[in-house]
């Protein structure tokens, strides 16, 4: 056990191929990221005990730090003003899962709920969950919704239960991908639909930036996924994938960075945000043919 920035940190095998052989990238903050030889997945090791991640987002200050930014890395500059633009969000990451007749719905990392409450304005019956304990209580006293407290390995439901889950910027906080995915494979009907949202770390711009790379915020982000290794641990969790996409506007729904969100502010003040949604997709169209973005989102479906 070492400690770095006062979490207790654990030298870790890959989550992907369980492989321990990796070289070092990148140190960011005092902590190392490493690239597995075998399969090529990018993670932290030494990695943070789960109980000192889990500390991380237990307070109202990580959702709500509006003019403290350049006081600490972590959190959101504030959450809850973005509600227009996750509902945004929400409704683009439905796009192409829309003949889907809505059922059961999971949303893992579900933070405060405010696109799970969209999502149940949609017709789903929602369920939450987050590691946060501020968050889900916001989730069920202000929002009213179905939201539990903790992992989803933890979660006391019926097997074959839901019909759609959405990850939605989650993958890359949680100390083992692998055993949530499982868990949710027990927890989906044959079939279902898995959305899983989160940064590229293949991508042109990570490549050019390295160590610099704005997601190698560590140590919330424990994993930096490319569209291979996402795809290979969803395929050995037992999915397939049938598409992948680029979501580049949730980012900025989540950055800190006043030059990426003011822009957005603006197109929902004045309520262009629906106006302007065919452009943002032909430029994601573009983005991906030169593969530009750094965000990825995957459609898979339990076998
Ligand atoms: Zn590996």
């Amino acid at each position: 056990m070492v400690r770095i920035q006062g979490l207790r940190c654990q030298d870790v095998a890959c989550n992907l191929c369980r492989g321990s052989e990796s070289e070092h990238l990148f140190t960011v903050h005092s902590f190392n990221v490493v690239k597995c030889l075998n399969c090529g997945l990018v993670y932290l090791n030494p990695m943070p005990y789960p109980e000192d991640i889990a500390n991380v987002y237990d307070s109202r200050e990580y959702y709500c730090k509006k003019g403290h930014q350049d006081e600490t890395p972590l959190g959101y500059a504030d959450y809850a003003m973005l509600e227009g633009h996750l509902t945004f969000v929400a409704n683009e990451l439905l796009r192409p899962v829309r003949h889907i007749k809505t059922g059961r719905l999971l949303d893992v990392g579900c933070s405060m709920g405010i696109m799970l409450n969209h999502f149940r304005e949609l017709g789903w019956d929602t369920y939450g969950v987050d590691i946060s304990t501020y968050a889900t209580e916001y989730a069920r006293d202000q929002l009213g919704l179905k939201v539990f407290t903790g992992e989803v390995e933890k979660l006391d439901l019926p097997e074959s239960y839901f019909d759609l889950v959405t990850m939605v910027l989650t993958i890359e906080h949680i100390p083992s991908p692998r055993d949530t995915l499982e868990a949710l494979h027990r927890l989906m009907k044959p079939g279902a639909v898995i959305i899983v949202a989160t940064h590229d770390i293949d991508g042109p711009w990570p490549r050019i930036v390295k160590g610099r790379w704005r997601y190698l915020n560590v140590p919330e982000h424990l994993y930096f996924f490319s569209k291979s290794t996402l795809k290979r641990m969803l395929e050995e969790t037992g999915f397939s994938t049938f598409r992948i996409t680029e979501t580049a506007t949730i980012a900025a729904a989540t950055s800190n960075e006043t030059l990426l969100r003011a822009p957005i502010r603006f197109l929902h003040r004045y309520l262009l945000m629906t106006r302007v949604a065919p452009v943002l997709r032909s430029l994601h169209a573009i983005n991906r043919m030169l593969n530009l973005s750094d965000d990825v989102t995957l459609y898979s479906r339990r076998v």
